[in-house]
């Protein structure tokens, strides 16, 4: 009622605790605009944010309102904030599909196979059974080698989805889900997520049907490959929704390649998963609601 006192705007402002549960810190800042954030620009990312403000898509996606120059010449997307309209939310960010990086990406870390010592090493951290005997001996891994295993002690490769990053209403927030692999390890992180949140649990379900719906009918889905996107799920004692974020690696499909985006991927046929992560998703957070 009193939204044109600047004091109670600064006060609204800072009525909730921005998080970002992904990516470099320097990519974001928090918008000139009350409701707004800076996400720095890339060209390939911007292009599909103008493509699915008129996409059937655009009530999953935070609002694109252009673009800024900072002081220093940087460029910003200027987006909805989506955490805007709830108090003192609880957040997580799943990364959808069942690779995180481009077929290019793959075929350049193929051309020059050097052995890495810094993989290896990460490898031997998270699973001291993982490298075989050959690399063991040589005391490193192949950047190919190590993208496709990463792959697989999350449950990225298997179920389509994993989750980044989550922040809590108690204010507690964590990353480290990167082993958080099997169904079961996943249902009691979510468990935990919505735990006391039984409203959040139903409208949550209910939205990623929506969505499943929604993308059927989608010409944005259709003619692209998604890449390294998440859904991020927002709830408060009141309300929860889920929106699509993040099209850094978002191509469109080349001239003549159609994908289901549900068949296995194979190198070379841009299938990406994302259908087997939304329904392995939506089943296991049905799972919850009979528990
Ligand atoms: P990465 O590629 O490593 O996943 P990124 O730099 O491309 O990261 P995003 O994945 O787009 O960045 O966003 C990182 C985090 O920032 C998200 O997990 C989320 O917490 C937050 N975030 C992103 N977009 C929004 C938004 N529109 N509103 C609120 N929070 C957002
Ligand atoms: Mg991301
Ligand atoms: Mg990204």
């Amino acid at each position: 009622a009193v939204q044109w006192s600047p004091f109670v705007q600064t006060f609204r402002r800072q009525r909730y605790p921005w998080v970002q549960l992904a990516g470099h810190q320097g990519n974001f800042k928090l918008g000139g605009e009350r409701g707004t954030i800076l996400k720095k620009l890339c060209p390939k990312e911007e292009s599909c944010f103008q493509l699915l403000m008129k996409d059937p898509l655009r009530p999953f996606i935070p609002s694109y309102k252009g673009n800024v120059t900072s002081d220093d010449g940087e460029k910003f997307l200027v987006l909805e904030d989506l955490l805007g309209d709830f108090r003192n939310p609880a957040v997580m960010d799943c990364k959808l599909g069942v690779r995180t990086y481009l077929e290019d990406e793959l075929a350049k870390a193929k051309l020059k196979p050097k052995l890495r010592k810094d993989m290896f090493e990460k490898m031997l951290q998270v699973d001291p059974s993982a490298p075989t005997a050959e690399e063991l001996r040589l005391g490193g891994v192949t950047k190919p080698r190590y993208m496709i295993w990463r792959e697989t002690i999350s449950s990225t490769a298997s179920l389509g989805f994993r989750i980044e990053g989550i922040r809590k209403q108690d204010g507690s927030s964590s990353k480290d889900y990167k082993t958080v692999g099997s169904p079961q390890q996943i249902i009691d992180v979510l468990q935990d997520f919505v735990r006391h949140q039984p409203h959040a649990l139903t409208q949550y379900i209910t939205r990623l049907n929506q969505l499943e719906a929604t993308l059927a009918r989608s010409e944005f889905f259709a003619t692209h490959e998604l890449i390294g996107t998440s859904l991020l799920f927002v709830h408060d004692h009141n309300k929860a929704n889920i929106w699509m974020i993040d099209f850094a690696k978002t191509h469109r499909l080349p001239a003549g390649v159609q994908i289901d985006h549900r068949s296995p991927w194979c190198v070379g046929n841009h299938e990406d998963g994302y259908l087997v992560g939304l329904s392995n998703l939506t089943q296991l957070l049905e799972q919850l609601l009979v528990n």
